[in-house]
């Protein structure tokens, strides 16, 4: 199959190699890096070039108005669709804005899917992503045997936006647990435990989860090289807080985790969260 990939960043790259080496055909197009190394990719000069040479154009870029650029703006993705092309946005943004883009794909006379993923970047290189999907069953069924390439969970969670709602209610468990076992940790260690032992005996119990393994023991070992960037995440309670806010829904504890996210380095992984906690109780773990 032609496939248009655009954003070949942390994600991208090991998605769009799986694609490579499973016999599709990519071509793509570069903002600032170099084409990464390993990836049988034809650079184009923009994404119009791109969707002119492709059935299927996914996009992996970091924000919403990233997606709106390379969809809309000046020789965007919609200035070279090809009637009856699917565009796969996988990157996490606003189910909102979705709706609008998937709305301007259709008057083209393409069809739209929302697929965020879930997993980082080791379930982007394993090719274990879970890939959350909103769109028409019809155009799922056609994406489905790249999403297999690239994932293992994948759902067709409803109409489009489904797919980016569902990755924020994603976002909003793992940010609230990291804040969880931030405070259990500092509230632990400052009573005198050994926050590692303390991780140890919860693993065991009903107070168990991913967070607390991995998270938890970055927290302990302070390894916050990302990882994912905190401020991805931040973006996406931001996201999740707007989508809420236009639902009339109050999302309380996301908004706290979100100002606590204001108070640490950005460029860290969101494990690092623990430092706002440490900061408020005057402690460090170890
Ligand atoms: P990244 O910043 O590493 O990659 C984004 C890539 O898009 C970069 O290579 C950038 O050069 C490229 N890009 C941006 N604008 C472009 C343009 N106009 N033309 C061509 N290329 C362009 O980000 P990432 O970590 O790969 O994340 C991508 C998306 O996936 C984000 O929405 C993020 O929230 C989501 N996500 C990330 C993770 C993770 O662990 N990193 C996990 C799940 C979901």
């Amino acid at each position: 199959m032609k496939i248009g990939f655009i954003g070949l960043g942390v994600m991208g790259s090991p998605m769009a190699r799986h694609l490579a080496n499973a016999g599709h055909e990519i071509a793509t197009t570069l903002n600032r890096s170099p084409l990464p190394e390993g990836i049988a990719a034809r650079v184009l000069p923009a994404p119009a070039e791109v969707a002119e040479a492709s059935e299927i154009v996914i996009l992996m870029l970091p924000d919403t108005p990233d997606v709106e650029r390379v969809l809309l703006g000046d020789r965007g993705v919609l200035a070279g669709l090809r009637p009856g092309s699917l565009v796969i946005d996988m990157s996490t943004i606003s189910p909102i804005a979705t709706r609008r883009f998937a709305d301007t794909v259709g008057q083209k006379g393409g069809s739209y899917l929302d697929a965020p993923v879930s997993g980082g970047q080791v379930g982007a290189e394993n090719a274990t992503l879970t890939i959350m999907v909103g769109g028409a069953e019809a155009d799922f069924d056609r994406a489905l045997p790249l999403f297999q390439i690239m994932g293992k969970n994948i759902t067709l969670v409803g109409a489009t936006g489904a797919g980016q709602t569902c990755k924020l209610a994603n976002q909003i468990i793992v940010a609230l647990t990291i804040e969880a076992v931030s405070e259990a940790l500092v509230f632990a260690s400052k009573a005198g435990c050994d926050p590692a032992r303390v991780r140890q005996a919860l693993m065991g119990g009903f107070a168990a989860s991913r967070v607390l393994e991995v998270h938890g023991e970055r927290m302990i070992k302070r390894s916050f090289a990302p990882g994912f960037r905190l401020k991805l995440h931040q973006k996406d309670l931001t996201l999740a807080l707007d989508s809420a806010k236009s639902l009339g829904v109050a999302l309380p504890n996301t908004a706290t985790a979100q100002e606590l996210m204001s108070a640490c380095d950005r460029e860290q992984d969101h494990s690092s969260l623990v430092k706002a906690l440490e900061a408020l109780a005057s402690h460090r773990l170890g």
